[in-house]
């Protein structure tokens, strides 16, 4: 564990002792507080910002794993969700090869287990159903330090961030997404560029006869240059059509070009820099049509990044533990980001409610904690080892995959799909699977 990168006599308030305090407002930080509640075990969310999260422009995929942790955090949370979007029937995706586009590929997904919803609607529902007394903003994590029993979590708040208040508390949550404090402090390692930058937006089409006329209800349609040099999402979520474009960036040029070093939404030229990567594309016009009919200022340009897979995810002798993305953040690409944010809060909140029943001892917490490590990291590092291998860019695949055929190439997808889509069975690994085992 790294020190303290303050001054800790500049500490202003003392907050209540607390149970357990989660850092972090997002998808997974509310989705373990909402599952706590459910099962009575107190926790406080400590978000750092005054308010949630602006839209972030994008809408998510929630394949079968996700809909069962969502079951599985509050019985009817999926339902409640796919009235925000809607569920997917069937995803259809088309290779470019050698300048040829293959026939498209049409997966029929079962009833009611693919919800695609606006990002930003998934956190209202579930910020809505966490008692609002149990969920504090304006208070950034600073660092942790270990105390009699549990540790100290120093926080900037007010609407200045500028007092420093300390609360101790028996388990620290970092559920402070890809840029986690926590995580800088136990690791101090920081999130992997992967070479690739995304564009994407929501149009609202409630119709879907407004914008876009190619796609239907319950679809998403895929389009995947081999090299990378494109990839494209269109996507029915409801009353919205989601798109998203996909390029690779192995100069860093266009990387190095973006406000801030990583994005944000309505960029000036953003749209002009998402149309140029289709330039003398064939088979795109429909992409093309979907951006060309997005106004900029609602346009996220970002750079896609990804966290390197941990072999522990605790610190302070099982006082402080990651989750979400400041534990395995991983790339976009297979869309498991909030499924296993949700994942992680349904185990969690499975082990602290038999810890509950031990009045929180500071060993049946040490006993959760162990049990969670073991049943989510391997899981996890095979999640993100194949995700990585998903960007299709050599650098992040290691020689063995590169050398797969397509059908191989195929063959593992099918077996990730398979294990991973049989959550909560098997989550460690699938025996029967070549690759996942
Ligand atoms: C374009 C895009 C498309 C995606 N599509 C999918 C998809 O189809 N399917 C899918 O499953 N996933 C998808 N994901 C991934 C998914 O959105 C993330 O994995 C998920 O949101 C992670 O949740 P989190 O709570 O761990 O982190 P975040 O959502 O980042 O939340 C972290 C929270 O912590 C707060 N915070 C940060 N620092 C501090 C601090 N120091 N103190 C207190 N609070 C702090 C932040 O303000 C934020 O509210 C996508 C992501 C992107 C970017």
């Amino acid at each position: 564990m790294s020190s303290l990168e303050f001054d800790e006599m500049a500490v202003s308030e003392r907050g209540p002792d607390l149970d357990i305090v989660i850092a972090g407002g997002g998808l997974a930080g509310l989705s373990l507080a909402l599952a706590l509640q459910h099962r009575n075990v107190e926790a406080h969310v400590f978000e750092y910002h005054p308010y949630f999260k602006a839209d972030t422009a994008t809408a998510i995929g929630i394949g079968p794993n996700g809909v069962t942790a969502l079951e599985g955090i509050k019985s009817g949370l999926s339902s409640i969700i796919s009235q925000a979007g809607s569920y997917t029937n069937n995803i259809k995706l088309t290779y470019f090869r050698d300048g040829k586009e293959d026939p498209p590929r049409i997966t029929n997904v079962p009833p009611k287990k693919y919800i695609t919803v606006r990002w930003k609607s998934v956190q209202e529902i579930l910020a809505s159903l966490v008692d609002n007394k149990r969920i504090v903003f304006s208070h950034k994590l600073i660092g942790y330090r270990p105390s009699k029993g549990g540790v100290e979590a120093y926080f900037r708040c007010g609407n200045a961030l500028d007092r420093i208040k300390v609360v101790w508390t028996k388990l620290l949550i970092g559920a402070d997404g890809i840029w986690s404090a926590v995580r800088k402090q136990m690791v101090g390692d920081s999130p992997r560029y992967l070479n690739l930058v995304h564009w994407n937006a929501l149009l609202y089409n409630p119709d879907l006869n407004r914008v876009y006329k190619g796609i239907k209800e319950g679809e998403i349609i895929a389009r995947t240059m081999e090299n990378m040099q494109a990839h494209s999402i269109i996507a029915h979520a409801g009353d919205y059509t989601l798109w998203v474009l996909r390029t690779k960036d192995e100069s860093e040029d266009l990387a190095n070009s973006l406000v801030g070093g990583r994005g944000g939404i309505g960029i000036p030229g953003c749209k002009a820099r998402a149309l140029k990567q289709l330039d003398g594309l064939e088979g795109w016009d429909s992409v093309r049509e979907v951006i060309d009919a997005t106004s900029e200022d609602i346009i996220s340009e970002r750079k896609i990044m990804d966290r390197l897979p941990l072999d522990k995810w605790t610190d302070a002798d099982g006082h402080v533990l990651l989750i979400g993305d400041a534990a395995h953040a991983q790339y976009v690409g297979p869309g498991q980001g909030a499924r296993t944010a949700f994942e992680d809060a349904h185990q969690l909140s499975l082990l602290l409610q038999h810890v509950s029943h031990s009045s929180f001892t500071e060993e049946s917490i040490r006993d959760a904690v162990k049990r969670f490590e073991e049943v989510r990291i391997p899981r996890m590092k095979k999640m993100q080892q194949f995700a990585a291998y998903s960007t299709r860019l050599p650098k992040f695949q290691p020689e063995w995959f590169q050398n797969l055929t397509m059908e191989e190439r195929l063959r593992v997808h099918e077996e990730y799909t398979k294990w991973v889509y049989s959550y909560p069975n098997k989550q460690e690994c699938d025996p029967d699977s070549i690759f996942f085992k």
